[in-house]
Parts: C-alpha cells; sequence; structure tokens
C-alpha cells in the first residue's frame, strides 16, 4: 500500500480505533473530554480543499471527528468544501495566518482576523482557531496574541497556545512523513521533541506508525495534524506531491 494515500489514512484511523482511541476534535480537547485513550484529529487545508472532503467522508464512515482548519486564501477556503464537512459533522476552524497577511501588522492583523472570524462563522460555529505556520513568511502568526487574546471573541482553543505537550503527544505530517520536524520551520512542538525522540518516538512512514499503534507503542493521548492535500489515491496527483515535497524539504533544510 502507497504511503500517504488514502487506503493507508483509512488503515491508520482503523489501528487507533481497535486499539481503543476515541478520534475526537480538536474542540472537545478544549471543552475538558478527557477519554482514556485518544487522538485529537486536526487537519490543516492549506490547499487543494476538496483532498479534505475524501478524508472527511472517511472518518465520518467509521464514527471519527476530526478538526478542519481553512485558510482564507483561495487555495483553501472554498465555501461548499467547508459545508460539506460540517454535514458530516465534523468542526470547523480558521487556520489564520493574519501577521503574513498584513505584512506584521499587529492591530491590522487583529482587525483582519476578527472579519474572517465571522466569515467563517457565517458557516459554522466556530470555537478553535490554528495558526498556518508558513515556513517562507518572516512572521509567526502567534505574535498577534502578544498584545491581543482571542477568548474575548469565544474562541476557546489554539493547538500551540493551549495544548498541554506534557499530557499530549505530537504527531504531524508535515515534511510527508512524520519525522518531518527536522525540517519543519513552525509546525512543531520544540521544548518536548528531544523527549519524545529520546523515548524512541519517532517514526518515518505511517506503516511504521501503524506498526507502533499495534505494539501498544504509541502515548495514550495524541494529537496527530495532517494535510489532507497530501493524501490521495489518485497516482499522478501522489507523485507530483512526493517530488515537490522532496524539493521543499531540500529548501527548508536551508531556512532552519
Ligand atoms: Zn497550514
Amino acid at each position: 500500500m502507497r504511503d500517504f494515500s488514502l487506503d493507508i489514512y483509512r488503515e491508520l484511523l482503523e489501528t487507533l480505533q481497535k486499539h481503543g482511541y476515541t478520534l475526537m476534535p480538536y474542540a472537545d480537547y478544549c471543552h475538558g473530554k478527557r477519554p482514556e485513550k485518544f487522538v485529537i484529529l486536526r487537519h490543516d487545508v492549506d490547499a487543494k480543499p476538496w483532498n479534505s472532503l475524501k478524508t472527511a467522508q472517511i472518518e465520518h464512515s467509521i464514527g471519527a471527528k476530526a478538526t478542519y482548519y481553512f485558510r482564507v486564501v483561495k487555495e483553501s477556503n472554498e465555501p461548499e468544501v467547508i459545508r460539506a464537512i460540517a454535514k458530516l459533522e465534523h468542526e470547523i476552524g480558521y487556520h489564520y495566518e493574519d501577521m503574513s497577511l498584513c505584512d506584521g501588522d499587529v492591530d491590522k492583523s487583529w482587525r483582519h482576523f476578527q472579519t474572517w472570524l465571522e466569515y467563517f462563522r457565517r458557516h459554522y460555529a466556530v470555537e478553535t482557531v490554528c495558526m498556518h505556520g508558513a515556513p517562507t513568511s518572516k512572521w509567526d502568526g502567534k505574535d498577534l496574541w502578544k498584545k491581543y487574546d482571542y477568548q474575548t471573541l469565544d474562541v476557546i482553543g489554539e493547538p500551540y497556545m493551549d495544548t498541554d505537550f506534557s499530557d499530549v503527544f505530537y504527531l504531524t505530517d508535515t515534511g510527508r512523513c512524520w519525522d518531518g520536524y527536522k525540517v519543519s520551520v513552525r509546525d512543531k512542538i520544540p521544548q518536548y521533541q528531544d523527549e519524545w525522540s529520546r523515548a524512541g518516538l519517532v517514526w518515518h512512514t505511517t506503516k511504521e506508525l501503524i506498526q507502533a499503534i499495534e505494539e501498544d507503542r504509541l502515548p495514550n493521548h495524541v494529537m496527530i495534524t495532517t494535510h489532507p492535500q497530501r493524501w490521495t489515491n489518485n497516482i499522478r496527483e501522489w507523485y507530483t506531491e512526493y517530488v515537490l515535497q522532496n524539493c521543499k524539504n531540500f529548501i527548508k533544510r536551508f531556512l532552519i
């Protein structure tokens, strides 16, 4: 089975469920839901929104719930997809990058954030937001929270700000592998990564990750972030993503 195909994605989720993990959206975590074993399923819809509908359908078919974070830019912001995913009972959130789009102007970014939060709330009662960690931007989106507070807008959580990573292990497919934190600029949890690496919680392929779940080596509390644009059963799309990501990883090594 090819890695980063929808088939192996389904197998990953089914393996998690078989081993007792509740697959839940980030808002549930923020509301204090703590099953004995859980995976917060987070999706950053950076591009190709229609691919997200495919993963959303797979999750729905096995009774899993996830969070989909959408950007405001046209390569992500597709109202038809947002509504369809919300209909499948997943959570919708705002994947914000206001600091980049407003060239680092904090006050302008705050107004921009409010405008777009309102926009997404027309489609879904958004409760959580998540930074888009654009590696090529010189602005860190989280800097907005040095001056402003999203809780004043009834936003109850932001994964990088409100997750207790001393309790929740973090995995991301950034770099199109599961150990891409080495080449990631912002999508990583630096304060705990060394500890996790020492504990042997490092896997490169989805097959290796599935094997670890089978052998009960995955911690009980996990957040998994995926970018659904990478996950496809379409061979041509799959190779394009494969080649592009290899180039990106090569470039990112120089950025960090
Ligand atoms: Zn993103």
